[in-house]
């Protein structure tokens, strides 16, 4: 009689190999973490979440403070918005970059980078090897 071991690894074998792949490589985007003091909003792990996200911080700060409608500055590695936001909106917003900005529209992976060429943007995928222009931020 099958264990609960052998059929799992059944169970594993008939996933197509790049299904594991995929996942062990997914991107792994850090929780957004904020303190609100009086009325600004602190994002204390904004350098962190740039450096995985392999963008530029003040693209990323004009994107979220654009999209938040407020003004934004660098205080050390830390990003300071006026007013103040929670989690929930910081990270749909940056969600939102995530996926019009990192995520290559071909084959949905994180390996991008972007260049200007003669005023349009492209995002260019060391995945697949895909160019997408975009919009600039
Ligand atoms: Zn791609």
């Amino acid at each position: 009689m099958d264990d609960y071991e052998s059929l799992l690894d059944r169970a594993r074998s008939q996933i197509p190999e790049d299904a594991f792949k995929r996942s062990g490589e997914r991107f792994q985007v850090p929780e957004v973490q904020l303190m609100v003091q009086g009325n600004r909003t602190i994002w204390q792990n904004f350098q962190e979440i740039i450096t995985v996200l392999n963008r530029p911080g003040k693209e990323v700060m004009k994107y979220v403070s654009g999209q938040l409608a407020t003004a934004g500055n660098f205080e050390g590695s830390t990003a300071v918005f006026q007013g103040k936001f929670g989690p929930e909106v910081v990270e749909e917003v940056l969600n939102r970059y995530i996926n019009a900005y990192v995520i290559c529209p071909v084959c949905t992976r994180p390996d991008t980078s972007m260049m200007k060429e003669k005023n349009q943007y492209y995002l260019n995928c060391s995945a697949c090897g895909a160019r997408t222009a975009i919009r600039p931020v």
